[in-house]
């Protein structure tokens, strides 16, 4: 096994702009983790109060992330690219992969520079498998595409599972997502997949605008969309059952409580093959 990261001297406090609230670190809050500070406990308070089930969401989203990987795993898919991988929580992504089939090989990626001091937890594959960590942008998918983490540890000839995680909600339409999520796939060959979750005004437009508006107000921009709108990201793509759902009602298992109300949760959850 590999684990390959080019990693840089280690981070300047400056660098981490403590000073103020960066997205990874607000959702390490509400997940209950330790790694943020004063600026981002008060945003995701904020945040919190516009939007008090927040939580809840956030924790429905990271157990799709869970279900939807132990899935593609059981299919057969052997290679993952995850970009916006958030601050690590366990269990992440490869360790769920490598428990059902060690050989999984695995691609983190995050342009948040906490995220990147924390690397070395991702950096935990088995022998039999690989992790690899990039500090890149969603921006700049060719980057990615090109780049000796992804090249070094997967195999773009062979199927892959694109993950992308609460992570499109912050890039607005002014930013090309729809293009960025297409560039990705066609580098991909037929047999992949796309898992996506994204947040949603269609059940509670009201509080996730306000919680949106927080987090724009302290320049992060966000954007939650409807079901059309997320369904243009899988334009193209074979929707495995059963399609576009909030996270809890897509193949929910024992991790998901009963009685939860679909405006609690708020995050639709899709995985699709392309063909
Ligand atoms: N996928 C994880 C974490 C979601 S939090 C999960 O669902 O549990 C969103 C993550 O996306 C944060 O870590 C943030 O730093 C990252 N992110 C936001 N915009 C990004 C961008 N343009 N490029 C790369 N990562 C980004």
């Amino acid at each position: 096994g590999t684990d390959a990261t080019r990693t840089r001297a280690p981070l300047a406090p400056a660098e981490l702009r403590v000073d103020v609230a960066h997205a990874a670190r607000m959702y390490d809050y509400y997940l209950g983790g330790k790694d943020h500070f004063p600026a981002d406990r008060d945003a995701a308070e904020a945040a919190l109060l516009a939007l008090p089930t927040l939580r809840i969401a956030a924790r429905q989203n990271r157990s799709f992330l869970l279900r939807a990987t132990r899935h593609l795993t059981e299919v057969g898919i052997r290679q993952f690219l995850d970009i916006g991988t958030g601050i690590p929580t366990s269990p992440n992504l490869h360790e769920v992969a490598q428990t059902i089939a060690p050989d999984s090989r695995i691609v983190y990626t995050d342009n948040d520079p906490l995220v990147l001091a924390h690397a070395r937890a991702l950096l935990t594959s088995v022998p039999q498998g690989a992790t690899a960590y990039l500090d890149a942008d969603l921006h700049d998918p060719d980057r990615i595409l090109t780049s000796p983490e992804l090249h070094d540890t997967l195999d773009l000839t062979r199927p892959v599972a694109l993950s992308l995680i609460a992570i499109l909600h912050f890039l607005p339409d002014d930013h090309d997502p729809y293009s960025i999520v297409r560039r990705l796939m066609d580098a991909l060959p037929s047999g992949s997949y796309l898992a996506l979750t994204h947040i949603t005004v269609d059940h509670d437009r009201e509080s996730v605008d306000a919680a949106a508006e927080v987090y724009r107000q302290r320049g992060i921009p966000v954007q939650a969309r409807s079901i059309d709108d997320i369904e243009r990201f899988v334009d193209g793509l074979d929707l495995l059952d059963p399609g576009i759902r909030l996270v809890h009602h897509w193949r929910p298992d024992d991790g998901v409580p009963p009685g939860l109300t679909d405006a609690q949760v708020s995050v639709y959850g899709a995985v699709a093959r392309k063909l």
